[in-house]
């Protein structure tokens, strides 16, 4: 029998209301121990009452609350689950805590909660992270994803896989066990499209890990150029307020501004440099190594020119240091005269977008916002669609996977003994495994659990 656990399900900090959860065998019991009810009615399943935390020690009034039993197994943990919503104070949620402790629960560990809900089979692995990545959510794309993959998404798409991986094991396992008996027996030529189709599907979804990366991470574009181009205005139009320095006097920008903002849901770090050249000042220069070590690091580049002045020998210079990115060209400046055209770009970097733009009009911005967002889906994920592989544990495993696959691939190709390619396909039926938690082992879902805070 589990025990019952304890803990502040809400935020510490002052608030409206602050929450102590309660769950396990005891949770009515406890709850029954500190809370008086109004006219003392008995405590109803699922019913909210408004009522007193008492010590029952002294009988003084610790908070004015409203409390709720659930009764298992349709709760969060499916245990039976008791709450009960305290004033918002740090003061009473510690005291209310502390009762009960005193009677009956033992505090929870992070994420204990959730870790009973899948120990107890409500929810697999992967959803169970999907809690932790929606609580951490910090943009609208990045919430849908996780609440896609706690509703069940990857879970749903692993198990489809891992059934076809099972049908193609009891196959073999067939053939290899009963030889002669009078069964179909298995041709490498259908085994290996059974195969490919398994491929194909673990491709598939393993392509999405990308775009789950940056949606975890952000994208992170490096904004360069020489002096007075436009970067810091670029900078501004996205956030649409005023933190880098805009200014006429070239070299200003000295240091690199890192902003964080939301295009569209998706989180983008912008890095604005403080361009890249050759300089004796020491302040300078420490600017200029940041900005390369940005610029390495960057997902996406945006490289910018004064479309109303003649390319320079700085501009060339910048733009060799970035051949090997993906970079975005903006012309900007737009509504002054131009001197730079497109063609004479394109020619210039044949493998960069190009987009004129004025930071002073707003012209073009939008469409570098586009082509941020396309970036991050490449056109394969919509809007609606909300399966992707956003945690570092499931891409790894996703890889482990397609690797087996691959190898049993290319054995069955060869024409190999069934009993050796057998021992990947069942691998990668185990990798695949691991996502949702289903051969996974003690010390994993330690870890996962791990990374919880209290009370969830
Ligand atoms: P940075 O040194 O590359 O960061 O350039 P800034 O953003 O500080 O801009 C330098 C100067 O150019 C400022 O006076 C801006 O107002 C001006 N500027 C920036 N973009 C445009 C534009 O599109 N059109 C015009 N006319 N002026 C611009």
């Amino acid at each position: 029998m589990e025990d019952t656990i304890s803990a502040v399900a809400t935020a510490w900090g002052e608030g409206g209301i602050g929450i102590v959860r309660i769950s396990g065998p005891k949770a009515k019991n406890v709850l029954e121990r500190i809370f008086v009810p109004m006219r003392q009615r008995p405590i109803e399943n699922r019913k909210m009452t408004y009522g007193k935390i008492i010590d029952p020690q002294d009988g003084s009034v610790v908070d004015e609350v409203l409390a709720v039993y659930m009764k298992g197994p349709h709760t969060y943990t499916t245990e039976d689950v008791a709450e009960i919503n305290c004033h918002g104070s740090i003061v009473a949620l510690r005291k209310t805590l502390a009762l009960t402790l005193q009677w009956g629960a033992r505090m929870a560990e992070p994420g204990e909660f959730t870790k009973r809900a899948f120990l107890n089979g409500r929810i697999d692995l992967s959803q169970a992270e999907a809690v932790i990545d929606l609580i951490r959510a910090k943009t609208d794309r990045s919430f849908d994803v996780a609440m896609g993959q706690m509703e069940g998404s990857i879970s749903r798409e692993i198990k489809e896989i891992r059934a076809k991986l099972m049908d193609v094991l009891v196959n073999i396992t067939v053939n290899l066990d009963y030889p002669d008996e009078d069964i179909e027996e298995i041709t490498y030529g259908t085994l290996e499209s059974q195969l490919q189709a398994i491929e194909d599907d673990v491709d598939k979804l393993l392509s999405t890990a990308r775009t789950g990366r940056l949606l975890r991470e952000g994208l992170s574009v490096a904004i360069i150029g020489k002096p007075n181009v436009g970067k810091s205005s670029l900078m501004n139009r996205f956030l649409r307020e005023s933190r880098a320095i805009v200014t006429d006097i070239p070299g200003t920008t000295r240091d690199i501004i890192e902003e964080s903002m939301s295009l569209r849901g998706i989180p983008v770090k912008l890095i604005d440099t403080a361009g890249i050249r050759s300089t004796e000042d020491i302040i300078e220069k420490i600017g200029i190594e940041k900005s390369r070590e940005a610029l390495n690091q960057a997902d996406l580049v945006i490289f910018v020119l004064d479309g109303s002045r003649e390319i320079s020998r700085e501009d060339r210079e910048i733009a060799d240091g970035v051949r090997n990115k993906k970079t975005l060209i903006l012309i900007n400046k737009a509504d002054l005269t131009q001197i730079v055209t497109e063609s004479q770009i394109k020619q210039w970097m044949p493998e960069s977008r190009v987009i004129l733009t004025s930071m002073e009009s707003g012209e073009g911005v939008k469409e570098v916002e586009d082509l941020i967002y396309d970036m991050v889906f490449e056109g394969q994920v919509t809007q609606e669609n909300r399966l992707l592989i956003t945690n570092v544990r499931h891409a790894d495993l996703m890889k482990q996977a397609k690797e087996e696959i691959q190898m049993a691939l290319s054995m069955c190709r060869r024409g190999e003994a069934l009993d050796f390619l057998e021992v990947n396909v069942r691998q990668c039926f185990e990798a695949l495994g691991e996502i949702i938690g289903e051969t996974v082992s003690g010390t994993i879902i330690e870890e996962v659990f791990a990374r919880f805070c209290l009370g969830k």
